[in-house]
Order: C-alpha cells, then sequence, then structure tokens
C-alpha cells in the first residue's frame, strides 16, 4: 500500500502568522527523516515568499514541493482573472524558490471550480489532490469523486483525492483523525492522508477561519494531534505502508 503524507504548507488557523512553519515544520521535517518519510508540501506561495529558507530545506531533504495557490482563496468564489494569476504566481515563485519542477496543485479548502482541470493545464501543472469528500466551502460536492485517482474533467491532470475515512463521508486528514479518533483507530492506511503543521502547535493566537470551524478545528490540537499522527504513520509503517511522493507518474 503506496501512502502520501501531505503537508498544507500556510498561515495559522486561516491567519498570517506562520509560528507552525517557524515552530513545527523543522522538527516535523527531522521526525520524518528519522523514519525515512518522504512528505508532499503544498505551500501558499505567499509562504514561500516568506519563508524561503524553509521550503528549499524541505526540498532538499527529498519532500515534493507543489502549489497551495498563492494568497489562499476559496477558488470557486474568485473572479477567472484572480484564479489564473493564484496558479500561475504561485508556481513561479515556488519553483525560482526550489530550483525545481512544480507540477502540483491543491486546492484551498478543497474547494474547486469546475474548470480547475483545464486551469491547472493551461498554468503548466500535472497533477492535482484537490478533493476530499467534505469542504468547508464545497460541502458534499466530491463525496462521490474520492476513491481512485483519475483525470480531472476536461483535461489530462491527474487528480489523487483524499480518501474517505472507513467509507464514511469523512475526510483521511490529521484534524478529522483526532475528531474522530474512537472510531479513526479502526481505518487502515490511506491512500492521501493530510495535515497542517500548525495543528501541532500547543495554543491557538489568531483564528481566521468561519467561526464554526474553531471548536473542530482546534479539538486536539497541539500535544493529541501529535501523538494520533505519529502512532498513526507507525501504524501503518508496520501494517507494510510505502510512503510516497505524490507526482504526475504515481499510480
Ligand atoms: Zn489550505
Amino acid at each position: 500500500m503506496d501512502v502520501a503524507l501531505t503537508l498544507d504548507v500556510e498561515g495559522d488557523f486561516g491567519t498570517r502568522d506562520l509560528r507552525g512553519v517557524d515552530e513545527v515544520l523543522p522538527r516535523l521535517l527531522d521526525a520524518l527523516d528519522e523514519r525515512g518519510v518522504r512528505a508532499t508540501l503544498f505551500v501558499v506561495g505567499e509562504v514561500a515568499r516568506a519563508r524561503p529558507a524553509a521550503i528549499r530545506e524541505a526540498a532538499r531533504r527529498g519532500h515534493a514541493v507543489a502549489s497551495h495557490s498563492m494568497t489562499h482563496p476559496a477558488l470557486s468564489r474568485s473572479a477567472p482573472a484572480v484564479r489564473r494569476a493564484e496558479l500561475r504566481d504561485s508556481r513561479a515563485a515556488l519553483e525560482d524558490i526550489t530550483g525545481a519542477p512544480c507540477e502540483g496543485f491543491r486546492a484551498p479548502y478543497f474547494d474547486l471550480p469546475r474548470d480547475l482541470g483545464p486551469l491547472l493545464e493551461e498554468a503548466g501543472y500535472r497533477w492535482s489532490s484537490s478533493k476530499a469528500p467534505f469542504s468547508p466551502v464545497a460541502g458534499y460536492r466530491h463525496l462521490r469523486a474520492t476513491g481512485a485517482p483519475h483525470e480531472l474533467a476536461g483535461s489530462a491532470v491527474r487528480e489523487f483525492p483524499v480518501p474517505r475515512m472507513l467509507g464514511l463521508p469523512i475526510p483521511e486528514g490529521l484534524s478529522y483523525r483526532r475528531l474522530f479518533s474512537p472510531i479513526a483507530r479502526w481505518a487502515g492506511a490511506p491512500r492521501v492522508f493530510y495535515l497542517h503543521p500548525y495543528e501541532l502547535l500547543d495554543r491557538v493566537e489568531g483564528f481566521a477561519l468561519p467561526r464554526w470551524m474553531r471548536p473542530f478545528v482546534t479539538a486536539g490540537q497541539g500535544r493529541v494531534a501529535e501523538e494520533t499522527l505519529w502512532r498513526a504513520i507507525d501504524g501503518w509503517r508496520s501494517a507494510g505502508a510505502r510512503f510516497v511522493t505524490l507526482s504526475a507518474g504515481a499510480s
């Protein structure tokens, strides 16, 4: 079983604070190195511009660096020109910083406009991991498309959806594993798993996501999140999982 561990590298809890990048990402990368795990980082372009050394270091250690847009907007609510600029500018920023091609993309909030495939293709991307069973913006719009990898409509862009946990309409992410911890322990290794470094922070300072999300997003953050993460990764490893980065050629 191939598992793609993916990190969404963005401001803390919807703000522009970067304690997650400054305080958590370095020790997360050290802990992944110790386990020989290579991850895929979806990095917001303006975060990469603010912390180029951290992103360059992740790439140097063999982690894949892909785009999570330039400023993390909800793309379905953005004007066409904004969508194009978000895709183009973030790719240019990341390629500039890492010196390597940036071919992958994850839509902020798992919120994708219907024309994401053609837009990605036009901007030079070849793969995506933008669909999840539930999105705070798109709701359950992609619930039926969270199984096997497939091509995004109208394009040759390969999509690797975040799968459902235990077949339920719950995305395979650290925040949901924490929330649903009694049942999550029965879930096996997912093809794609996601987390945010800021989930491992031990306290919340600013919070700029929709207010209803706060109790869900902050439940069991910090130490509980960290323990949940390593228990899951070590469990998948001992069950024979192979940790792989995402790319256009992945199966
Ligand atoms: Zn995000």
